[in-house]
């Protein structure tokens, strides 16, 4: 409990002008019962209405006098307290990414209210194994896939949590009580499932290290216990043990009495990665994910402050689950875009997490198995300490990859989006009832369409994008969802040669369902994954063999086994390469290494073909080749040239207007301030030692290349320092300039070191 008479707060309004800390009196009645973090109601402005506003800071030092402060009026009903340190970490986080403080501290506080949430339920089997197999074997001859899933699982897993069976297993609550009044199962409520003998005999005990992962496991625990601590870094392919280091590496946390956050991109959150850590952590292991409901995720916090868990497992936001004790972050996937923030914020998990590391005194783990270019560049310079794994420990390849011009089979005269490589496996696999994957790797979903005779492309009306081709001739906008119909003829020179370019998945179906007539085909993209669960119940199906080929976008390739996928087929693997972003190569071969690693996870071996119109891209021979440090050193050269990071920091100031005059006009005005401040901080040529990219460079403003969304028009500006601290000034700046500044409705956002182009 914090002590003094005074509280400085952050009003809870989200206004440039209002964003500081103003000071109130702490009255009698409400002495010894505030805490930094607390939501407390003030009387604020002239005429004293009541507003909400969190503590920041408590303290004795008056700053005005007595008689003119005003006093908190009390204390917000269902308020919770945060840590200090998470206070101090939103002020970290609004000084190097440009926000309010309010904005930054809401990002901060996982609940705004306490909400009371319902039991935590678990799914225990009630029969023998040999009674649920021969129950299981009646389901999957009535074709009762639910049933036969969560059943299956049972024999396996004599307890399992109720939110990981629905969530992630696909199964309805309906099934699961039409079991429970079967008499196969009991749903119990948390008290009964904290039997500590029951949790036992569903733990399980680690693998026995391999001498490669023991060494991590001792080097990290030894400089944690020698109060070391440090970031470091685990490259290691897919299936060579990185997860198996992450479980032993928290269970030395728990035995040292510390907690632990593991990051994992939402999507990789699957069923059989969560089990494995219930499994070894029991209910001492909770899950944060985006479907929680607020009372499930103020349960959580409330779980975590009282030390009922020890591992807290999820995406960036799970960074924020206040342990009093914290000795560790493990972030898995750190190349994932998924780790930083689309609004303000904009921060990055990694370097969040950083920085709450060195808060808390614990140790950062990062793995990958294409690591960021940030992340291996900061292990190359000795900033975090480097591990790598190089083999799978199940034995299993890495599959053999053919990469095929796509040129040349045109020139050979096959018209077909599959190559002729591509057919051949693919039909033997049909053959062999084993399955295959196709990957699309583009981000618009569909083609566009356009004029033969004039090059005329439909737009959205409302967008500056090209509309995406729909079967039954519709065409469709991804940015806003304006709909319309295919036209007849061209609207601007009448042509009849009106039609579209390019494949998407759609039409990749289409092609399958000519080229092999009666395939079973799946198909995952952003318009089949629209629901929640959609995503689920596409990879469930797929896993349980009822189609013969998934096609999808970048969704597929991410963390799952499908052992009886036998073949991966890149379907064109430059169209990652033509977004305009000085990260379309790393992407393209993260892309490319991850789908390559997805064939021939089971026994049975696996091959690879990659399509392509630019097989002498160092990123696609590279990939072809899954050689990581060949890769980096290219790529680090080409950042190093462009002065792009992490040779150099960037930072984007987005303007955001629906009057195009007013926007242009603020744009231009903010460019010429970001120079006056470069300016001031120019090096002398001595200083930069020749090289541009010391200098802090502005350029632009431009349009940005998605100029308008939604009738809202977009402007961008561009600096570029090798100083980040020169950046967070010149964000200072134009803060302090808009602050200042009548604006309408014009929105201005920072995004520092963006991993995606505007
Ligand atoms: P990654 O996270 O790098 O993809 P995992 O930790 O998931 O790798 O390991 C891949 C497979 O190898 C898993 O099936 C895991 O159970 C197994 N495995 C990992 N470490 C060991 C070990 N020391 N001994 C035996 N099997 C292991
Ligand atoms: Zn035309
Ligand atoms: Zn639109």
């Amino acid at each position: 409990m914090t002590n003094g008479r005074y509280a400085n707060i952050i009003v809870d309004i989200s206004h440039e002008k209002i964003d500081k800390p103003f000071q109130y009196k702490i009255p009698e009645k409400l002495q010894g019962k505030l805490e930094e973090g607390m939501c407390v109601q003030i009387p604020f402005g002239m005429g004293n209405r009541l507003r909400q506003g969190y503590v920041v800071e408590i303290t004795d030092k008056a700053e005005f006098p007595d008689e003119k402060q005003k006093s908190i009026a009390g204390i917000a009903s269902g308020s919770m307290a945060v840590e200090g340190d998470l206070v101090r970490l939103a002020a970290w986080m609004k000084e190097t990414y440009g926000s309010t403080m309010i904005a930054a501290l809401k990002t901060v506080l996982p609940v705004k209210q306490a909400i009371k949430h319902k039991e935590k339920r678990k799914i225990t089997r009630l029969l023998s194994v040999e009674e649920t197999r021969s129950i299981l074997g009646e389901c999957m001859r009535k074709h009762q896939g639910a049933k036969a899933r969560v059943l299956e699982e049972l024999c396996q897993e004599p307890v399992l949590p109720y939110e990981l069976v629905l969530g992630k297993l696909n199964v309805a609550p309906a099934t699961l009580k039409s079991l429970q009044s079967q008499g196969v199962i009991a749903i119990e409520s948390e008290s009964y499932y904290r039997n500590p003998v029951k949790v036992e005999s569903a733990r399980e005990m680690g693998k026995t290290l391999s001498r490669e992962q023991a060494d991590i496991c001792q080097k990290v625990l030894s400089d944690f216990d020698q109060e070391k601590r440090k970031t470091y870094l685990v490259h290691g392919i897919t299936g060579s043990g990185k997860t198996e280091v992450y479980l032993a590496l928290i269970e030395g946390m728990i035995e040292r009495g510390k907690q632990c956050i593991m990051l994992i991109p939402e999507i990789a959150l699957t069923y059989q990665t969560l089990l494995r850590f219930y499994k070894r952590f029991g209910d001492r292991v909770s899950v944060m994910n985006s479907t929680l409901s607020a009372g499930e995720k103020f349960d959580q916090c409330e779980r975590a402050k009282k030390g009922e868990i020890d591992v807290i497992i999820g995406p960036r936001s799970a960074l924020f689950v206040p342990f009093p004790n914290l000795g560790m972050i493990v972030i898995d996937e750190e190349h994932e875009p998924s780790y930083k923030s689309e609004t303000m914020p904009r921060y990055h998990a990694r370097e969040t997490a950083e920085y709450l590391a060195e808060l808390k005194k614990a140790s950062l783990v990062l793995g990958s198995a294409t690591p960021s270019l940030e992340a291996y560049n900061r292990a190359k310079q000795g900033k975090y300490e480097l591990f790598t794994l190089n083999r799978r420990l199940t034995g299993g390849r890495l599959a053999p990859v053919s990469v095929i011009d796509l040129r040349q089979e045109l020139r050979e005269g096959n018209r077909s989006i599959f190559s002729r490589k591509l057919q051949e496996l693919m039909e033997d696999r049909i053959n062999r009832k084993e399955q295959t994957m196709l990957f699309l790797n583009r981000r618009g979903y569909a083609g566009f369409v356009s004029c033969r005779s004039c090059g005329f492309v439909m737009k959205c009306p409302h967008c500056d994008v090209s509309l995406s081709q729909h079967l039954g001739g519709r065409m469709v906008c991804h940015y806003c969802g304006y709909e319309t119909t295919e036209p007849k003829k061209c609207p601007s020179c009448s042509s009849p040669y009106i039609l579209g370019f390019k494949a998407g998945t759609q039409q990749i179906e289409q092609q399958l369902q000519i080229r092999f007539p009666g395939i079973r085909v799946l198909r995952m993209d952003a318009d089949t994954t629209r629901t929640k669960d959609s995503y689920e119940k596409i990879l469930t199906a797929f896993a349980e063999g009822e189609a013969d080929v998934l096609v999808g976008t970048q969704m597929i390739v991410k963390g799952h086994d499908f052992p009886n996928v036998t073949l991966v087929g890149v379907l064109a693997a430059d169209l990652s390469l033509n977004d305009s972003d000085y990260r379309a190569g790393e992407r393209t071969f993260q892309l490319l290494t991850q789908a390559a690693g997805r064939a021939g996870r089971g026994v049975k071996p696996g091959e690879v073909v990659i399509q392509t119109y630019r097989p002498d891209h160092y990123s696609i021979i590279r990939a072809a080749a899954q050689d990581y440090e060949a890769f980096y050193e290219e790529e680090v050269l080409y950042r190093e040239l462009g002065a792009y990071p992490p040779a150099s920091h960037m930072l984007a100031v987005l303007i955001t207007t629906p009057d195009e005059k007013r926007g242009e006009a603020l744009a231009d005005k903010l460019a010429s301030l970001a120079r006056e401040e470069a300016d001031r901080n120019k090096q002398t040529p001595k200083e930069a030692q020749g090289r541009e990219c010391r200098q802090t460079v502005v350029i632009g403003p431009a349009k940005a290349s998605i100029g308008k969304i939604n009738d809202i028009y977009r402007f961008v500006l561009y600096c570029k320092s090798a100083k980040y601290g020169q950046l967070t000034a010149i964000k200072d700046r134009i803060e302090q300039a808009v602050a200042l500044l009548e604006r309408k409705d014009e929105n201005i956002q920072f995004d520092f070191d963006p991993i995606d182009r505007y």
